[in-house]
This record gives C-alpha cells, structure tokens and sequence, in this order.
C-alpha cells in the first residue's frame, strides 16, 4: 500500500514539473512516506529527519506522510519543528496545497476515505505491476495492529472507479495487477441499482483485458476467503497460484487474544479448498511472536502450524506494542529476549521450508515476469508465478518483459533460470 502511495505521490508532482531524486541535497521537497505498524519503523523517521535536515538545502521543503503522521498528529511538529508538512495516509492528495503557500505549515490526518481517489490525476503511466486499492481501513480490530486507527474503518471504493484505474494501468503499461487492501478479500460494494460487487467480479472482468497476464491480490483475511473466491483459481488462468493469507499465530489461546476468531481447522479447510481448485497453490503468511501470554506452547503450537501448512514464503515480526490497541494494555507482555528467540527458531523453520519449496521447482518451466535489473546490472530479476525471484543471466535491456523460463537451481532466498521461449500467456 505504502509503495501505491509513493507512486501516486511521485506521478502527482511529476505533473507539477518535478523530477525525482535520491540525493537529498538535490531536492526542492523531500517526502517520507510512512509506516507505523511496529514502533521501530515510527522511530526510524524521526532519527532519519535529522540526518535528512543536515543535509538537505535550506529552503528545500520537508515533510511527513504516511501512517506515522496520523499516530503522531501535531505531535509531529513538535518532535521535529523543521517539518513543513504532516499529511496521514488519507490526505496526501493535499500535498500541492504546500507548493502555493510553502511558508505555512499543512496539517491534515483526517480520514477522508476515498476522498484522494477522487481527487488525485490519474497516474502518468503504469509500472508493470500496477498496485490498484479497491478499499481503505480495516473493521477486523485485531488487538495488536495500528491500521484501524490509522487508516480508519473499511470502505470498498466503487466497482466502476476501480475497474477505470485497472483499465487505465492496462493501457499504459500494466502486465500485472495486485489489488490492494488492509483486508482485500472482504471487498464489497453495492451499487446504486443494488448489484453487489466482489474481489471475484474485480477478477473476472480484469482477467478479460488481453494485456493483463497475471493477477493477485493482498492481504487476504482467511474468513474472508469466500467460495466465490476460491472458485477464481479454478476458473481464472490469469490468477496467480500464490496467495498471502496471515494467520498470525498457531495457538488457538493467542488467536482468540488476538481478536481473530478462526479455528485453525477452519484456516486448514480453506487452505484444502483453495488446493482443490487449483493444486499447485502456495500460501505465504505473516506472523507475531511474543504477543502479551504467548507461552513456549503457544510458540511450537505456531511451529506446528507453519509445518503442516508448508508456507512458502513469510513475514515474521516480534510483537510491537502500539498505541491506540488493546494489546499494549495487556498484562504478562513477553520480555524482549524472549521474543527474539522465537522470533530466530520460527525464521529458521521458514527459511527451511522456503528453501525446500525453492528446490522442488528446479527443473520446471514457469511463466516469469521480468522485475528489472539486480543490484550489480549484470543479470535480470523475474518473478515466478509463487513471486519467488529468479535471476536470469541476461542483461536487463535485452530481457523480454513476460517470458517462459526453466529453473536451473535453487537456494533459499531465489532461483536461478534460463530462458527457453517467449510467454504462451
Ligand atoms: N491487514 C494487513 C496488516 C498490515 S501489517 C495485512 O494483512 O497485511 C502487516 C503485518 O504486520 C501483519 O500481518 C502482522 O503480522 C504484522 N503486525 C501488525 N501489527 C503488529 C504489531 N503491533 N507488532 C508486530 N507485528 C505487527
């Protein structure tokens, strides 16, 4: 979602005459788009201010977005007076109003909802992969998470407006969608007719343009995953056989703390129907660690998990207390040498399950999308269908964009390819 937002940003002042930079010395406005889901990530911005003031030319204008501007509210000027602007996650389509008064300070954390959408240029051309939102804020109220606070309650945008903008990425540029969401399966809108539209309607007509090759979406809550859903693996090619779909621990006793009312029977039926409809399905998850109570049965209860569901490909994370959740008020928080232990035996274990999962894929020929150069220039990055990356020995202005690739070798982190055909897609 971040990334979506630093592309409207960009596509948004790029209209206005800017270019972009890395060098802070060079920039007339610096903009820090942010995130506050774990207090490491809000502390970030704050040192990074300081850096940045250092270094940046003295009237060059300087300011925040982003998730941390709303948790921190005016606080934000107070913590760093140089800012000149404080701009939450869903009024950054007020950015030029600080280009025509750029001696006053602009301030707005409001929750608008889908305000900016309506309000923003269409963007100037599409990255391959075009991120589309089709909804804002969260209603899951999981006792740890900032989301709901910080992006406000769930609103799916309208049907017609999100097919317009996957429509406009189609035509200028777009190979692959991923629609976005705090909570991208529960999508639904009624219309004015009443039709009720879902993220499996969103599919169905976007799998219908023909420069669109692959589509996906994140992040899935797993009761969310509706039949007519998992019905889209077996009928829609174009959807990717990866989904992200957290489950967040293994222990039923934290799940219920963490106000997600699952059974993991439930999470491990839907995993089996989504593998029904279409076999080769992979599953990649977040989880927490140390959340307030987790005893060491807890924690092998979320080993057991990630074990059974063979999960290829994860985000793990120490609990993070946070202001404005129930969790940060929760008695027995676990101490933080603890959490990082786990946090290093369940990474060990997903690492390993990774890395198996990498291995079986040599030898296949899969459908790559191509993600640009790697860092020394000399090879191309692709994505496969499972988003693994796969690193290719050409260099990168020779590479096709979407093409068939067989798989040579495999460690934990990527798999190497080789090129045998252009794309059947
Ligand atoms: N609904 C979004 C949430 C984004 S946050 C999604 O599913 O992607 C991404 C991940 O950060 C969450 O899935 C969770 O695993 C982790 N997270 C959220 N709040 C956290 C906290 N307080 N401490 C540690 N990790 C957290």
């Amino acid at each position: 979602m971040n990334v979506y937002d630093g592309q409207r940003i960009a596509s948004m002042l790029r209209g206005r005459g800017y270019t972009q930079t890395d060098n802070y010395a060079d920039a007339d406005i610096i903009i820090l788009n942010t995130c506050a889901v774990r207090a490491k990530a809000t502390d970030k911005v704050f040192s990074a201010l300081g850096r940045i003031r250092a270094e940046k030319k003295p009237d060059a204008l300087m300011g925040i977005v982003g998730c941390v501007a709303r948790e921190s509210g005016a606080d934000a000027f107070r913590r760093a007076p140089e800012l000149n602007f404080v701009l939450g996650p869903q009024s950054y389509h007020k950015l030029p109003e600080i280009l025509e008064n750029p001696d006053a300070r602009l301030f707005n954390i409001d929750l608008g909802g889908l305000e900016k959408f309506d309000e923003m240029p269409q963007m100037d051309a599409s990255p391959v992969v075009a991120y589309i939102p089709i909804q804002e804020g969260c209603n899951h109220c999981c006792t740890y998470c900032i989301v709901p606070y910080t992006r406000g309650r769930e609103i799916s945008r309208p049907f017609d407006d999100v097919m317009r903008d996957t429509v406009h990425a189609a035509n200028t540029g777009a190979i692959e969608i991923c629609f976005l969401g705090q909570n991208v399966n529960g999508y639904k809108y009624t219309d004015e007719k009443g039709q009720t539209y879902r993220l499996s309607d969103l599919i169905r007509a976007t799998a219908k343009l023909d420069t669109i090759k692959r589509i996906r979406f994140t992040s899935s809550y797993p009761t969310e995953m509706t039949d007519d859903l998992i019905d889209m693996f077996r009928t829609e090619p174009k959807l990717l056989p990866f989904l992200n779909m957290p489950i967040q621990s293994g222990s039923p006793n934290v799940l219920t703390k963490m106000n997600r009312p699952y059974t993991l029977d439930l999470y491990i039926d839907i995993v089996d129907k989504l593998k029904s409809a279409r076999p080769d399905v992979q599953i990649s998850s977040d989880f927490i660690v140390g959340f307030p109570g987790e005893s060491d049965d807890d924690f092998n209860q979320t080993l057991e998990i990630a074990r059974r569901i063979k999960y290829i490909n994860s985000f793990s994370f120490k609990y993070s207390p946070r202001p404005h959740t129930a969790a940060a008020l929760m008695p027995n928080q676990i101490p933080e040498k603890i959490k990082s232990a786990r946090l290093y035996e369940l990474d060990a274990l997903l690492n390993e399950i990774q890395r198996e999962f990498n291995e079986s894929c040599v030898g296949r020929e899969l459908e790559c999308l191509c993600d640009g150069a790697d860092k020394t220039g000399k090879y191309t990055i692709y994505r496969t269908p499972y988003m693994q990356t796969c690193i290719v020995h050409i260099p990168t202005d020779a590479a096709p964009q979407i093409a068939k690739i067989k798989i040579t070798a495999a460690n934990k982190a990527s798999l190497r390819g080789e090129i045998i055909g252009a794309s059947e897609l």
